[in-house]
């Protein structure tokens, strides 16, 4: 390059310089904004020293775009196959006759023995997908959950016996638990227009009839509790709310704390039903309240699908939970991806530090390695599934 050329670029770039922390340098002690020690930064500014603050001289990129290569050199333990036989607990996939195939040949190259779609239905549409299953070569590798009577819609008097009778069908044409979704509780509305309590009595037949019949009802409660709250530049699920509208519980007037008030009412209020509350019951992010709930609820297990990245980042304390709750935890992943599983094993079995997880925008952090020892990794993975649910394979394990 020509110096003159040179010069004239350097030139450029201490003009710019000088612009910007002209822009930026504000009253005596440097460069920046000052504040008060503690006090936040003003938008757009970022402590660089005590009580300073300063914009970046380059216009900083989206957090959407923002995705930093680590530097770190560590060991790495990836393996496609979980160390022992898994029961996918949460699944909602299902065989049909143009995947069946495909989807044993992806779980045994996991070590997924067992599907568990807890997308059932109920009624015809539950006893095809078991009579499918039944008619293939592969009959104890998917089980089905049945979902109630019509969604939990419009429930009235009479309503709970009528769903009750038609669990019992339902486990008769061969399912082994049942699913409540999310909408059930939150925001499915009764025949009258009112929000239908998960703790409603019409619905008391209904968690008498599981426990009568011996299987689990897995119940998804509300959504994790940062979807409540003001989606501000201080919420850890900004940029999951600003995706998906249907997330935004904070638009809503049920708040989480009356949801997770009348899910550990309903807990307590049918002890001889087994429940298992889906996703830790949006509690692994604290382990404190988790064993609450465990402790007061012996008829209560936790299920981990979609929370690995809370788990993945406070490893130790994870480590420490699972081995005292071995009994009480079961695997689930919910979404069937088979890229992602690998996560999971990861997470769970080894010591790996500082690895990406798979989704931006549940977790921007990093996950670590829980280490779990290989007596607590065969509980969760399919022992304790085994024990509350009848209808899971015995066997073979
Ligand atoms: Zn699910």
């Amino acid at each position: 390059m020509r110096p003159s050329f040179l010069r004239r670029v350097s030139l450029s770039v201490s003009v710019v310089v000088l612009v910007v922390a002209m822009a930026t340098a504000q009253g005596p002690g440097g460069r920046g904004i000052p504040v008060q020690v503690g006090e936040e930064c003003p938008p757009g500014t970022t402590l660089i020293r005590v009580g300073r603050c300063l914009a970046p001289e380059v216009s900083p990129p989206s957090i959407v775009d923002y995705r930093p290569e680590s530097t770190l050199v560590s060991e790495e333990h990836l393996s496609p196959k979980a160390k022992f036989p898994v029961i996918d607990i949460h699944s909602h996939t299902g065989p049909t006759p143009e995947t069946v195939d495909r989807l044993i040949a992806e779980m045994d190259a996991m070590n997924i023995r067992v599907l568990n779609n807890l997308s059932g239905g109920f009624g015809d549409a539950l006893k095809q997908k078991v009579d499918f299953i039944r008619s293939t070569s592969h009959a104890d590798r998917f089980t089905v959950f049945a979902n109630g009577l019509d969604g939990f819609r419009d429930v009235e008097t009479g309503y709970g016996m009528r769903a009750a009778a038609q669990l019992e069908e339902d486990v008769r044409n061969g399912a082994i638990g049942l699913k409540i979704f999310k909408q059930t509780g939150m925001d499915t509305l009764k025949k009258d227009g009112t929000r239908l309590k998960i703790t409603d009595p019409e619905l008391g037949p209904v968690w008498d009839a599981a426990g009568r019949l011996e299987i689990p009802v897995i119940i998804h409660t509300g959504e994790p509790p940062e979807f409540f709250e003001d989606p501000d530049m201080h919420n850890e699920r900004w940029l999951e709310l600003a995706l998906f509208p249907n997330r935004r519980q904070y638009l809503n007037e049920t708040t989480w704390e009356m949801l997770a008030a009348e899910r550990d009412a309903l807990f307590q209020r049918h002890p001889q039903t087994q429940f298992i509350s889906a996703h830790f019951g949006w509690h692994a992010n604290d382990f404190g309240a988790a064993g609450a709930l465990l402790d007061a609820n012996p008829n209560v297990t936790l299920e981990l699908a979609a929370i690995l990245y809370d788990l993945g980042r406070h490893p130790r304390a994870a480590h420490d939970f699972f081995v005292k709750y071995q009994d009480r935890i079961l695997f689930g992943k919910d979404t069937y991806a088979p890229s992602e599983f690998a996560y999971y094993w990861r997470v769970l079995e080894t010591t790996d530090e500082y690895f990406d997880y798979y989704r931006n925008y549940h977790a921007f952090w990093k996950l670590y390695g829980m280490d779990l020892p290989d007596d607590v990794l065969r509980k969760i993975y399919h022992e304790n599934a085994v024990r509350i649910t009848p209808g899971l394979p015995e066997s073979g394990w």
